[in-house]
């Protein structure tokens, strides 16, 4: 996939048993990646990679559905906190966060599977991560 926009889409209840992706997939031509996903019979909300040329059609799709689609960053680290001790570069299943070449801990928010993970957030000793949204 070229450029590609992350996006999370959140099922409820009455739309979680639907085969709504699928559906979207098939109307839009375009391949919907799901990335990471946590889901039961009350809804849930899965983490989905879109080609950025179809994402405007995919997004309208899916909330013509009734499914809630945000857009947006997933986690935030706040520099000022972070004594990079290293703890969520090694919880990380993403590699998103990694120590740059001075050795300070950077976040890659591309590589993150932010809201569907959030494992980097109660590892932090310092509350230097937080979740968006
Ligand atoms: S939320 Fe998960 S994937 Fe994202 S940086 Fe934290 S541990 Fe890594
Ligand atoms: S666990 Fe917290 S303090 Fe440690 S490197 Fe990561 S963000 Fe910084």
């Amino acid at each position: 996939m070229a450029a590609s926009v992350r996006v999370i889409l959140r099922f409820s209840k009455e739309n979680v048993d639907r085969p709504i992706t699928s559906q979207v997939i098939l109307e839009q031509g375009t391949p919907v990646n799901i990335l990471s996903a946590r889901m039961n019979q009350q809804g849930g909300e899965i983490l989905v990679e879109i080609d950025a040329d179809h994402v405007e059609g995919v997004i309208k799709a899916f909330r013509e559905r009734g499914v809630t689609v945000d857009v947006r960053r997933l986690i935030e680290k706040d520099d000022d906190k972070c004594v990079d001790c290293g703890a969520c570069v090694s919880i990380c299943p993403m590699d998103a966060l990694t120590f740059d070449d001075d050795h300070s801990v950077i976040l890659l928010e591309d590589r993150c599977n932010g809201v569907t993970c959030g494992l980097c957030v109660d590892t932090c000793p310092q509350r230097a991560i937080r979740l968006i949204g």
